[in-house]
């Protein structure tokens, strides 16, 4: 799995540019502006408001948006830039059939096409519906099931294709726990009221779905309550996302013969048969006691029960491309009540994140061509390059690791490698058909384009130049099974990567990203790999312990900050995340260091240079949020809420607590045996 450095693979959720030069520093003002901050809070007993409190204020988060931050201004000034990019490509009516711009033009121009949509309605998956009526026995629901697999959705498990993270040059086919429609295994099984409530509004948005389709009242609320039925128990068998987070628990790579021996009750030859897939070679079972569930469910589950649960796994992953009554009313649960968002995004918003995400590279090659100099790259590559060595000299300095494992720390930090900007090949997209017309046609297409570029990965090479991220996305990951770094053109900007600000703001925000996403290759996960990629223990047992023994004071700190009155951070949930936030900080710290050879820089608006590199972090993460969605986040993302991103790490930090002058009375000070020295 890869580690991004904001929220966990955004569900469709693709953004897109803008230039260096113009847009943001109108915006922004000054690298650090005195207006955004709180002066009258201590720094030492909130840093997060002391910084971003008075942008804060004057950022509430705005109808269409669960959360607003620095990451959602850019979203939102790159969506402009790219709808430009695909007006200027819709102009060109004469564009050749099969040109990526007749596909993005007609693409973008079927989701705006509201008429047809609208006369449609439920047309576009009324076959599909039809045939999940007909299905009479236990083998045609799995042979409908992987014909869902075919057309991009995922009932009951997910199936894709990865790097085998014991030989990471292999892409091997991997089976993962999934079906659920509440965003974690907590919602349904939580007793406490809050949660209890949610599920019956979840109840009452299935019995809606179902009467959008027909059925009537009577019946949609018995095809509800199957739904949740089945849902709970495929809950109940599931990992929780703490358990999901320990690659060599999740890692189980058998043989066809062996999975049908470990899970009898599931066709998995039908299955593989179906999808297209005779012999798919060594499968990943991330979660075998999950498929052993799935697969004793399949005998007691009877056939009016697996018809509601695929029908709704059908009309969950259209809603959003049929008529308005079914977007609506996805938006009413997924949006309103489960994230507080009072207001949908406009439709061309909508519909841009979708051509962005379905033709993410076409896109993307546009908009490095018209938006990201040659010289933000080079900057980059010199940042990286200085990471890199103060990232080395820490390790060198490690008191708690042995030399033989430090040894093989650094031969691993200088094989990390680093893709910065885009992809030196484009993806292509000449087998994909995009027609005018039926945007739902194209969504199936995009889907299928999809699954089909994932069957053919299927026991061969891994491509190792491949992104897991478009260049229009403001974020960027760490992959451990390449042991990479990857920094997408659009995070590229300020306030992450500011040209016109001084050094120290620079190495607090970009500076950190690129120390987070390194630090990842040694966080409790990351280090559990070697420097090609592959799951491979390389620590003596010792160092291990060490590691361990420091890794969970960081947990105790953050199972200890409180968010939302009485919600609490989950601390062994976020803990990669975490570290990797604490490494970035130093590390990035180092390398700034070094850059000053000695030197001190004057204070720029009274700020000391070390001051402004804590502040030039903590702006990073400013951001409003709703209620629902924090508490939404709190049990499924794994990075901490931005709040406590800022307001712990760095009170782990001597540099940060001499430049705050922070000390015992301070409501976030840290005594000095609880700190975490990791990295
Ligand atoms: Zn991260």
């Amino acid at each position: 799995m890869k580690k991004y450095l904001f929220i966990t693979a955004l569900i469709a959720g693709v953004a897109v540019f803008m230039s260096f030069n113009e847009g943001v520093k109108k915006e922004m003002g000054k690298a650090i502006e005195p207006k955004n901050m709180d002066t009258k809070v201590l720094p030492g007993d909130n840093f997060f408001e002391y910084v971003n409190g008075g942008w804060i204020k004057a950022h509430p988060v705005p109808p269409e948006y669960s959360q607003y931050g620095a990451f959602t201004i850019l979203y939102e000034e790159n969506q402009k830039k790219l709808r430009s990019l695909i007006e200027k490509v819709s102009a060109e009516e004469n564009a050749p059939k099969g040109s990526v711009a007749q596909k993005i033009r007609d693409f973008y121009n079927s989701g705006m096409d509201t008429v047809t949509i609208e006369k449609m309605g439920i047309k576009p998956i009324q076959k599909e519906l039809n045939k999940i009526e007909k299905l009479k026995t236990k083998e045609d629901v799995v042979r409908y099931m992987a014909t869902m697999q075919r057309h991009g959705m995922a009932p009951v498990f997910h199936f894709f294709a990865d790097a085998d993270q014991r030989n990471s040059s292999m892409e091997i086919a991997n089976l993962y726990q999934g079906g659920l429609g509440l965003p974690d295994v907590d919602y349904y099984l939580n007793q406490d009221e809050g949660s209890q409530k949610l599920r019956e509004a979840y109840v009452e948005h299935l019995t809606k779905m179902f009467m959008l389709k027909g059925d009537d009242k009577a019946l949609a609320t018995k095809e509800a309550a199957m739904v949740m039925d089945f849902e709970t128990k495929l809950a109940k068998v599931s990992f929780t996302r703490v358990e999901q987070r320990d690659p060599v628990r999740n890692y189980n790579k058998m043989s066809l013969a062996a999975l049908k021996d470990t899970v009898p009750g599931y066709d998995w030859d039908l299955f593989f048969k179906s999808l297209g897939l005779e012999n798919p070679g060594d499968i990943n079972v991330a979660q075998v006691s999950y498929f052993k569930g799935v697969g004793n469910l399949m005998a007691d589950t009877d056939m009016d029960t697996w018809k509601a649960y695929l029908t709704w796994n059908l009309l969950d992953a259209s809603a959003n491309y049929l008529s308005k009554d079914f977007v609506e009313q996805n938006f009413d649960f997924y949006g309103k009540t489960l994230s507080g968002q009072p207001k949908m995004q406009p439709r061309w918003k909508r519909v841009l994140g979708v051509v962005s995400g379905g033709l993410g590279e076409a896109l993307g090659q546009l908009y490095v061509e018209e938006y990201f100099p040659a010289s933000s790259k080079e900057r980059m590559v010199k940042l990286v390059n200085n990471l890199r060595t103060a990232f080395g000299q820490r390790i060198e300095k490690l008191d708690w690791m042995t030399d033989a494992t430090k040894q093989k720390a650094l031969e691993k930090l200088s094989a990390i490698t680093v893709k910065i900007g885009y992809p030196d090949k484009w993806k292509d997209y000449s087998k994909l058909e995009i027609v005018p017309g039926s945007y739902f046609d194209n969504i199936l297409a995009v889907r299928a384009f999809g699954f089909n570029r994932k069957l053919n990965k299927i026991g061969k090479p891994v491509d190792k130049a491949e992104w897991g991220m478009t260049p229009q996305t403001v974020n960027a990951y760490y992959n451990p099974s390449n042991n990479e770094i990857v920094f997408p053109a659009a995070i590229l900007q300020p306030p992450f990567f500011n040209p016109e600000a001084d050094d120290a703001v620079n190495y607090g925000a970009i500076g950190v990203v690129i120390g987070h996403e390194m630090t990842h290759g040694f966080d409790d996960q990351g280090r559990q790999y070697d420097k090609v990629g592959n799951l491979n223990d390389w620590w003596t047992e010792a160092d291990a312990k060490a590691f361990k023994e420091k890794t969970d004071k960081l947990v105790a700190l953050y199972d200890h900050y409180t968010v939302l009155d009485s919600l609490h951070v989950n601390g062994k949930l976020t803990l990669g995340e975490n570290i990797a936030d604490l490494g970035g900080l130093n590390i990035s710290y180092q390398a700034y260091q070094n850059s000053l050879n000695g030197k001190t820089p004057a204070p720029i608006d009274g700020f000391t240079a070390d001051q402004r590199f804590y502040m030039g972090y903590a702006q990073v993460w400013r951001q409003s949020i709703r209620p629902k969605a924090l508490a939404q986040r709190l049990k499924t993302d794994v990075h901490s809420p931005g709040e406590a991103r800022v307001n712990v790490p760095p009170f782990n930090i001597d540099a940060f607590i001499k430049a705050f002058d922070i000390n015992k009375e301070n409501k976030l000070y840290i005594p000095e045996e609880n700190r975490a020295y990791i990295w």
